[in-house]
């Protein structure tokens, strides 16, 4: 059928104007927030759900990975003071260690902060309103105000309607580049087809679970287990582990596997939640039949939404590559540290490429600078990098910490004619030592010995 066209005329209230607006409140935008208002900023923060967190909430993503690179605590600052106020809340008993792809043919082990969603979803409300962030729930960012090429604002539907507010900067923290997308930023998407794109998983959660009677199979039996179920039809990838809450009674389950749909297409986002639920309608049964630990779980609850692993990465003023993440590769503007793991699901296959690098590796401050467009930062997954090294940055300790990073340069820019193109990294790096974030590995051992003394 041939697309036709309506044309709609809308006098939309701009309703308030913010030093910076925060689209996305999730992993890397609550973290931003917080940031940009420690830092002096009036802050508005946009979020299409009705919590934040993003991911590690509204998808049951229940494990912080990417704050250590093998044994150095690489991201500190407020990703790591979350994680002690999620405990203080009693939703995490802290770090501990956690075998990647236990059942896959290459597992590796790491250090991982494995949490009770609906703590975490209560601490960001607490951690936002102390910092003085105006927080929008419910607010889906639509369209962005523009002149040229120079971003002044967002378009928002609220559950009172189109609604739009003015900034003197805008974070895009949508993971999706929503923001930028709409600005006319160039994007890296094209790089790789939807089929080649990581995988989307809907994760749920199993109650009543014998979680040690689980923990003491060994990885030959969960491999076994694993390819049984995949032979069977019933199990979609090579993966038999889980994320157990405090309590150890519950079960967070990534086991579903949604290949080839992609989740900025209306019908695909749409088909893609149903296969995740019929998916999960037959993992249930062969956990409950076959694995031991499960035959007497329910099924407690399923994400509100599938987790999307990749959509959009802006090209922006520099991309990261894998090759410089592996060659622990050093920038003059290195506004944080990733750990990896490099973590790259097989497109067409059943298993998982996974590997840590060598060491914590520096992202500089030109990935989030889109290329031609002003008074706009992007952050989180969506950053200027290639298909393989997101698969290296894209975890929820690292989008914090470029969180933090976007944060600080907005609150910057401020000073700077509110210019995003040509921000002091020196000012940025300085902000952040000073809330705390490491962007070195001589500060991941300072921190870490300040840490012990405390
Ligand atoms: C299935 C799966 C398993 C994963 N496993 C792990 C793991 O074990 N550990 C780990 O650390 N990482 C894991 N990751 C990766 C990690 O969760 C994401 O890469 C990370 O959350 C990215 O952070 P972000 O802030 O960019 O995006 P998100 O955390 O997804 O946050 C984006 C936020 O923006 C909001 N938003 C989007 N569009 C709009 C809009 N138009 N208007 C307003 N708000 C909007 C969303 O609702 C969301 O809250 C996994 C990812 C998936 C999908």
């Amino acid at each position: 059928m041939r697309a036709t066209t309506i044309t709609e005329t809308f006098n939309t209230p701009l309703v308030e104007s913010f030093d910076v607006v925060v689209a996305g409140g999730g992993a890397s935008g609550l973290i931003a927030a917080i940031a940009a208002a420690r830092a002096g900023a009036q802050v508005l923060l946009l979020e299409r759900q009705s919590c934040l967190g993003g991911t590690a909430t509204t998808a049951y993503v229940a494990q912080y990975l990417g704050f250590y690179n093998n044994d150095t605590q690489a991201v500190w600052g407020i990703p790591f003071e979350l994680t002690r106020r999620i405990m203080a809340a009693g939703g995490s008993d802290d770090f501990g260690q956690y075998m990647m792809g236990a059942a896959a043919k290459n597992p590796i082990t790491v250090h991982h902060f494995p949490f009770n969603p609906e703590i975490v979803k209560i601490v960001a409300d607490e951690m936002a309103e102390e910092a003085g962030v105006r927080v929008l729930l419910h607010a889906q960012v639509s369209s962005v105000i523009r002149d040229g090429d120079i971003v002044k604002g967002v378009v928002v539907e609220t559950v009172a309607g189109r609604k739009a507010f003015g900034a003197r900067v805008v974070i895009d923290a949508t993971g999706d580049a929503v923001v930028a997308q709409a600005a006319g930023v160039a994007m890296h998407d094209d790089d790789i087809s939807v089929d080649a794109r990581q995988p989307n998983t809907l994760c749920f959660r199993m109650s009543n679970v014998d979680v040690h009677k689980f923990r003491a199979l060994s990885r030959n039996d969960k491999r076994a287990l694993a390819l049984k179920g995949l032979q069977q039809g019933e199990l979609f990838w090579e993966n038999m582990s889980f994320c157990s809450t405090p309590g150890g009674t519950d079960a967070i389950c990534l086991m579903s596997r949604i290949m080839g749909k992609d989740a900025l297409d209306e019908t695909d986002a749409s088909e893609q939640e149903k296969i995740g639920r019929r998916q999960i309608k037959s993992i249930v049964q062969f956990l409950n039949r076959e694995v031991p630990g499960f035959a007497k779980s329910i099924l407690a609850g399923i994400a509100s939404r599938v987790g999307v692993r990749e959509t959009r990465r802006i090209r922006g003023q520099h991309t990261l590559t894998a090759e410089q993440i592996l060659s622990e590769q050093t920038f003059e503007d290195a506004i944080a540290l990733g750990c990896g793991p490099m973590d790259v699901h097989e497109p067409n296959g059943t298993g998982i490429a996974l590997s840590i690098p060598p060491g914590p590796f520096e992202i500089p401050m030109r990935c989030l600078v889109p290329l031609d467009t002003e008074r706009l930062i992007v952050t989180g997954r969506a950053i200027s990098a290639t298909h393989e090294a997101n698969g290296g940055a894209r975890h929820m300790a690292t989008a914090m910490a470029l969180g933090q990073a976007a944060g600080v340069m907005a609150a910057v820019s401020l000073d700077q004619a509110n210019s995003t193109r040509s921000i002091p990294s020196a000012a940025v790096r300085a902000t952040l030592r000073d809330q705390g974030a490491a962007l070195s590995f001589a500060d991941c051992i300072a921190l870490a010995k300040q840490h012990e003394r405390h």
